[in-house]
């Protein structure tokens, strides 16, 4: 897996959220476009949760196309439910 500078985007517009240098965690982070704003952990929080959805929708989406590649057709992925995050991460995952 290669790492890069995350950025933290606001689940609402998508704009980026304000960096803090060495954020506790009781710090408020707060959106650049909307004004949203939450402390540090939740935004933690949130981006992680966001991260796994994420994650789990690309294993999902690799092995449905390696069943097919296989000539296991039918094999249908879990439904995920789309979840509305507050905050989100410009991490990608690559499966
Ligand atoms: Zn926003």
């Amino acid at each position: 897996m290669s790492y890069q500078d995350v950025r933290v985007l606001c689940g609402n517009c998508g704009s980026d959220a304000t960096s803090i240098e060495n954020p506790a965690p009781d710090d408020l982070v707060t959106c650049a476009g909307c004004g949203a704003s939450d402390r540090f952990e939740d935004v933690l929080d949130s981006v992680n949760d966001h991260m796994l959805q994420e994650a789990t929708a690309g294993i999902a989406s690799a092995l449905s196309t390696g069943f097919k590649r296989g000539g296991f057709d039918g094999f249908k992925p879990a439904k995920l439910a789309k979840k509305q995050f507050r905050w989100t991460s410009t991490v990608k995952l690559e499966v």
